[in-house]
């Protein structure tokens, strides 16, 4: 009797164990089929994603660059650019910006259509969505310190290899000449959201897949430069054709990704706190210091160096790649 009713109480136990497991395989199985259900409207969610955006058309024909000299025609810009402050570009000394982008652009032009390339002179209303191999827009800028001098170039936020390749390419035709400085850490907010380029905020802008750059000469406010950009804007024309011509010869039409802007998620600051800095370099003076934590979301990366935008200054800089955790690169 023992023995039956340990066996009947095995039998329940087994029952019950067997009920379990099958309980236990169903539920399995159901999580499984939410899995792949899961997986599946996310499959769907990128495909929607792929499908929804439009695929880069490769250009054909000549080598097309587009040339803004900057604040050309600034009083002709649609309502959504003119919500911003009106600039008609520095002036400093009877020398107005706007003549020197002008005089240059005219040098300009005919050197790179003798290299058969197509060349477009664009005002500051852009075509919308334009879609060239390269544009460039011509500056130069206004420093309360007379003392202050140097070129820069600022591709977009968050840049495609292609609008990278193309800053490089310039700023290595800039850096080969002694007399000139670069203003390092110079480059503003406002020059990489720059309008012309801010397809996000604007339809008068151009392409996402445009590579582009924004060329500040010098300053109107250091004599120096002064003279020499008003009174010779052939030096500044075959700085910019040697640039273009690196760009066109090492890089040319790049493949449909390295068109494609890069997209960074948020990162969050080390337990050990980070400082941003001037530029990607750990010897480089600091902007200001980031809290354990703190996130941060970049807009551009180099080697080791993810470079961020920080409120209060409202500035850029570089922050060790080492002193932030998560992000998606
Ligand atoms: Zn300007």
């Amino acid at each position: 009797m023992k023995r039956k009713r340990t066996g009947r109480a095995d039998i329940r136990v087994l029952v019950v164990v067997g009920a379990v497991a099958v309980a236990g395989l169903l539920s399995l199985v159901a999580v499984r089929i939410a899995e792949s259900r899961r997986e599946a409207a996310w499959d769907a969610v990128l495909q929607e994603a792929r499908d929804s955006t439009p695929p880069i058309i490769p250009l054909e024909g000549p080598f097309t660059v587009a040339i803004q000299p900057g604040h050309w025609k600034i009083d002709e810009t649609p309502a959504e650019i003119r919500r911003r402050p009106r600039s008609s570009g520095a002036e400093y000394a009877g020398v107005r910006e706007l003549d020197i982008n002008l005089a240059v652009v005219d040098r300009l032009v005919p050197l790179l259509e003798s290299e058969g390339w197509e060349v477009i002179v664009i005002p500051a209303t852009v075509p919308p969505g334009m879609r060239v191999d390269a544009f460039i827009s011509i500056h130069a800028d206004w420093g309360s310190d007379i003392r202050r001098n140097g070129w820069k170039l600022s591709p977009p936020w968050r840049p495609s290899e292609a609008s990278s390749l193309l800053a490089a390419s310039l700023k290595q035709a800039f850096a080969s000449r002694e007399e000139l400085r670069e203003d390092v850490g110079g480059i503003t907010v406002g020059m990489r959201a720059y309008f012309g380029f801010s397809y996000q905020r604007y339809h008068h802008a151009s392409s996402p897949y445009t590579p582009a750059t924004l060329v500040e000469l010098g300053f109107v406010t250091n004599r120096t430069e002064r003279i020499r950009m008003s009174t010779n804007p052939d030096y500044y024309a075959q700085i910019l054709y040697e640039g273009l011509k690196h760009y066109r010869y090492t890089v040319g039409r790049p493949q449909a990704e390295a068109l494609v802007p890069r997209i960074f998620s948020t990162m969050f600051v080390g337990p050990e706190g980070a400082q941003v800095r001037l530029t990607p370099d750990a010897d480089a003076p600091w902007i200001r210091a980031l809290e354990p934590g703190e996130p941060v979301t970049p807009v551009d990366a180099a080697e080791g160096w993810f470079e961020v935008r920080t409120r209060n200054p409202n500035q850029i800089g570089w922050v060790a790649a080492a002193d932030l955790r998560g992000g998606n690169s």
